[in-house]
């Protein structure tokens, strides 16, 4: 609720000059247990950082993180801990995020060990994680160079789940893998979604991937949701204007059902320096006055089906 995030930068042409990276601003939006929201943006807008913030991971400037009706700022150190238990993250780049120097089993154990378990998981515990992800239960002892990077993959997904989470946040879990290896390792997390029960905040700069995955899709530019609703709404019935030329960029492989491609013109702004009024007015194909000078708010559009929320003067 209200989430903000700045992050103070120094440096620039001149040293010693000062700003502020205005990554996420005042976003809102509510999972559901059991559903996978999609967090669709260009790199740079903020959806990492907002999904680390509800993570734990960066202290947000403002606002509250809430599980299960829970302020979790408010919690006691030992609920906190054990609300921290119940959410865990999978990570864009399976190599980075794995301990080069530690075996598969040790780096599995870890988890039980960071996060104070009395009881470490044993090897037949670990092996069985290992199978539950589609490896080997002899992978145990080899090291993660030893992988490919869907295995990779695989392993952090191990160690996300190694606890019974209810939340996982996927950070672009699968945009450094090989196209045939993403369906992969999609579907499997959508078995172990069903299986255990799990609520998944799903980011990626990849529509078609969350398209794939998710029930509903919130969309960000720089710093700020600007279209929310359910998958099928958004693909079938856009509003926002940038997520109308995100959806024509997709590539389809028939060319006679392409639609016409909306090319926006100039670059994403600088979050250091946010446009005022609606973010997007510098590269909007529909702006208007009032764009530059009051920021739309997202609302709830009046349109039949599902709640379709959009933040845009065109509409209000
Ligand atoms: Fe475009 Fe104005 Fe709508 Fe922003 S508020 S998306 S600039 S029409």
């Amino acid at each position: 609720s209200g989430l903000t995030k700045h992050f103070p930068v120094r440096g620039g042409i001149f040293l010693g000059q000062t700003g502020v990276v205005h990554a996420v601003d005042d976003v809102s939006f509510s999972i559901k247990k059991g559903e996978t929201l999609g967090l669709v943006g260009e790199s740079g807008c903020g959806k990492t950082t907002l999904g680390r913030c509800v993570m734990g991971l960066y202290p947000p400037t403002a606002g509250k993180v809430f599980l299960h009706g829970k302020n979790m700022a408010l919690e006691n150190s030992r609920q906190m801990k054990s609300m921290r238990l119940q959410m865990q993250m999978i990570f864009q780049d399976p190599f980075e995020s794995l301990n080069a120097r530690h075996t598969v089993g040790e780096i599995l154990r870890e988890k039980y060990i960071i996060h104070g378990k009395k009881r470490v998981g044993t090897d037949q515990e670990i092996k069985t994680l290992l199978e539950r992800v589609g490896l080997s239960g002899d992978d145990i002892h080899r090291f993660p160079h030893e992988f490919s990077g869907g295995q990779r993959q695989r392993i952090g997904i191990a160690r996300a789940i190694s606890l019974n989470p209810r939340v996982v946040i996927c950070d672009e879990p699968v945009s450094a893998l090989d196209v045939s290896v993403q369906s992969q390792i999609l579907n499997l997390m959508v078995t172990l979604q069903r299986e255990m029960g799990l609520t998944y905040l799903f980011i990626s700069h990849d529509l078609a991937v969350v398209k794939h995955v998710s029930d509903r899709i919130a969309v960000m530019y720089l710093g700020k949701i600007v279209e929310f609703t359910t998958a099928r709404a958004l693909y079938k019935h856009p509003y926002h204007p940038y997520t109308r030329a995100l959806l024509s960029a997709i590539p389809l492989p028939d060319p006679l059902a392409r639609k016409q491609r909306i090319i926006l013109k100039g670059e994403v702004p600088s979050p250091e320096t946010p446009p005022p009024g609606c973010r997007f007015h510098t590269r909007c194909p529909h702006v208007m006055d009032i764009c530059s000078t009051k920021e739309p708010k997202l609302k709830p559009l009046k349109v039949q089906g599902s709640p379709h929320l959009t933040a845009c003067h065109l509409y209000f």
